[in-house]
């Protein structure tokens, strides 16, 4: 028999308890870019009071970070618009659906290098990556302290390439670090990737196709070399 946590189901859970006691818990939601914030953001503002964190020194090309950042940004405000005028039309959120603000981290690019030092050949998915993901939580984590938040979480889980588990265990990790609660969360689940990929289209958001570091974006490039190599073969 499979042990394996259901954390879109976790994350449910704990929705329905502040659905019964009427209260809207204050987020600290890390944000990797907007078109995995788009539907991280369209289903949680209906129960939460968020703020999006917007911490990312892996995107070591600065040019790249600042593109991903300001999109971060355009799609708060088209959603806070919808707010301010009561508009969902096409959306999956409801009427209940909150403002959302947006703190900018440290961007600074050596605390990601540092982080993955002799890891860097690794494949995406690999030991650098579970580094990366240490970084970026355990920042989330502090600042989420810092600031009163009761919760933290990370948009990350929404990529399939992503491993939830591996994700929510640092989460929690990171949260007993600092004493602040990490909210559960597989956002992939309930068609929530697919949503994703429709609201990207609908606001026309930037699509990177790497995950942020210059190693991903270098395996990119060689994957879609190969890919291009063996069409010709064909
Ligand atoms: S592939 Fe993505 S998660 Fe992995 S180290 Fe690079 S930026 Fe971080």
């Amino acid at each position: 028999m499979s042990n394996k946590v259901n954390y879109a189901k976790e994350l449910e859970k704990k929705i329905d308890c502040f659905q019964k006691e009427g209260r809207y818990p204050s987020l600290l939601l890390h944000a990797c870019c907007a078109p995995c914030s788009s539907y991280c953001l369209e289903y949680l503002r209906q129960y939460f009071d968020i703020t999006v964190f917007y911490y990312n020194p892996n995107i070591m090309n600065e040019p790249e970070y600042r593109k991903r950042v300001e999109e971060e940004k355009r799609l708060i405000a088209e959603y806070n618009k919808q707010v301010e005028t009561e508009n969902f039309e096409g959306m999956n959120s409801d009427a209940s659906a909150r403002k959302i603000e947006i703190i900018e981290g440290d961007y600074i690019v050596s605390d990601y290098l540092n982080a993955v030092r002799g890891l860097e050949n690794c494949s995406e998915g690999g030991d650098r990556c579970t580094r990366c993901f240490e970084l970026r939580l355990e920042e989330s984590a502090r600042i989420a302290k810092e600031n009163g938040f009761e919760f933290f979480t990370t948009t990350l889980t929404i990529s399939p390439l992503k491993d939830a588990e591996r994700l929510n265990r640092i989460g929690d990790e990171m949260g007993n670090k600092y004493g602040v609660s990490f909210l559960p969360s597989d956002f992939k689940k309930k068609e929530g990737y697919k949503r994703s990929i429709e609201l990207s289209h609908m606001f026309d958001l930037y699509r990177q196709d790497f995950c942020g570091c210059e190693f991903s974006r270098l395996q990119r490039e060689k994957e879609k070399a190969d890919l291009a190599a063996k069409d010709m073969q064909e």
